[in-house]
């Protein structure tokens, strides 16, 4: 449970900013970030979490009103633009309640976890709320947030039905230098309302049955963002051989096995999410004897499996971001290329390459062209079936929000 007591609040007085003319025009067609370089003046120096609100410079019009957070270079995070309103927790209210219509559909595909709240493009800046059933994890990126966590988790329950709700900080927020947990008694993984995080929850995708660890597990517990790319294995999986490269706890090898395929080689470098594989795949009533796991590194296992001359006919390959700074983003090029190429070597003819990317700073187009070009070079004919993005909990509301996109392709050589 949470005090509030503890928890920072916002001052009473807003800052009021001025920002320069390509900012303003930003905010006028809806982007919901600006940047600290863009401001040109403002009322005074604020704590992480007042609202700031940004008047136009000529006619001192309302543009928007945001988070303000000293600490990062998106300097003030929009909650509201161009019509000036209260925000309380009433606001975050009606927000929630749209997050929520927006993702209906997916309940009558037998889907029970997905992304609720989907950040900026929802109307929830820097913030993250999936849904696993009645369990929700909350994740905030950004300590501006903290002022405000009584109105969110008040407005989540009058705007949403779920039962237990556990809080997740980003690495950032976990830091030693902000020291949250010593500040405001919050901590990574912790319960704010309900019970039984503690225990892994259950959760349906396309009606096959996942078990995720909300507490402790990459991202809240599972990567809600493939759904529509390991539907999409599924249906191209039949009587193939599948590599899952980057397995994670199988979201796509379950899927594989449910679309008819052969057997399973899943590969990640994380134990417990191997382990977490092999109760998924019995979970959905599969005979275990049909998968086989490799804990180890990627690229090192696949060097492995080329050696021994193993061949598949459907090799998913689904890595980490690569590139999170743009010092980083030559090495992640070169990372990708190494797994295209073997990849390729691992697959005989006929075979199907699914390859993801979720490095937002490499953009779809790039992605694709970088891996048609590889196999272009490594001597191999892409034949291109579909190419995936973001599926409707995730939806793209402004061009930095896209990060994820998927090719898939039958190879020959
Ligand atoms: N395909 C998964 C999600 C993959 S997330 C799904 O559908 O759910 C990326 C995964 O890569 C994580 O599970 C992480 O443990 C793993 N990983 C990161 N670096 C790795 C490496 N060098 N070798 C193997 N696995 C790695």
């Amino acid at each position: 449970m949470i005090d509030f007591s503890r928890l920072p609040s916002a001052a009473e007085k807003n800052i009021s900013v001025r920002v320069k003319g390509a900012a303003e025009r930003a905010l006028r067609r809806g982007h919901p970030w600006v940047f600290e370089d863009a401001i040109l003046r403002q009322s005074h120096l604020g704590n992480a979490g007042d609202l700031a609100v940004i008047y136009d410079r000529e006619k001192n019009n309302f543009l928007a009103v945001g988070l303000y957070d000293p600490l990062s270079p998106i300097r003030i995070k929009v909650l509201q633009a161009l019509e000036p309103l209260r925000i309380d927790r009433a606001f975050f209210a009606e927000k929630l309640k749209a997050a929520q219509a927006k993702r209906e559909a997916l309940i009558g595909e037998g889907t029970t976890g997905y992304r609720l709240v989907y950040g900026e493009s929802d109307g929830f800046p820097a913030l993250i709320i999936d849904r696993y059933g009645e369990t929700l994890a909350l994740k905030l990126y950004t300590s501006a947030w903290l002022p405000h966590l009584q109105a969110l988790l008040g407005a989540m329950e009058d705007a949403i039905v779920f039962e237990s709700l556990v809080l997740r900080l980003s690495r950032a927020l976990q830091s030693d230098r902000l020291n949250i947990a010593k500040l405001y008694g919050l901590h990574d993984g912790q319960q704010l309302i309900g019970d039984g995080a503690d225990k892994p929850v259950q959760f349906v995708e396309n009606g096959l049955l996942f078990q995720a660890d909300v507490r402790k597990g990459h991202k809240t517990g599972f990567f809600f963002d493939q759904r529509d790319s390991r539907q999409k294995a599924r249906e191209l999986a039949q009587g193939r051989r599948v590599l899952d490269v980057f397995s994670y706890t199988g979201g796509f090898s379950v899927y594989a096995l449910a679309g008819g395929a052969r057997t399973i080689t899943a590969l990640d470098v994380s134990e417990p999410a191997l382990e977490t594989l092999s109760l998924n795949v019995e979970k959905n009533g599969f005979d275990p004897k049909l998968i086989d796991v490799m804990a180890g590194d990627a690229f090192a296992s696949l060097m492995e499996l080329i050696q021994a001359r193993r061949k598949f006919n459907m090799v998913i390959v689904d890595p980490p971001a690569f590139a999170n700074s743009r010092a980083s983003m030559r090495n992640a090029v070169m990372a990708y290329r190494r797994l295209v190429e073997m990849a390729l070597r691992l697959l005989a003819n006929d075979g199907i390459l699914v390859m993801a990317s979720c490095s937002s700073r490499i953009n779809a187009e790039m992605f694709f062209q970088l891996v048609e070009r590889s196999a272009l070079v490594a001597g191999f004919k892409l034949e291109v079936i579909e190419k995936t993005g973001h599926g409707l909990d995730h939806p793209v509301g402004f061009p930095e929000a896209a990060y994820l996109k998927a090719l898939f392709a039958r190879v020959t050589k």
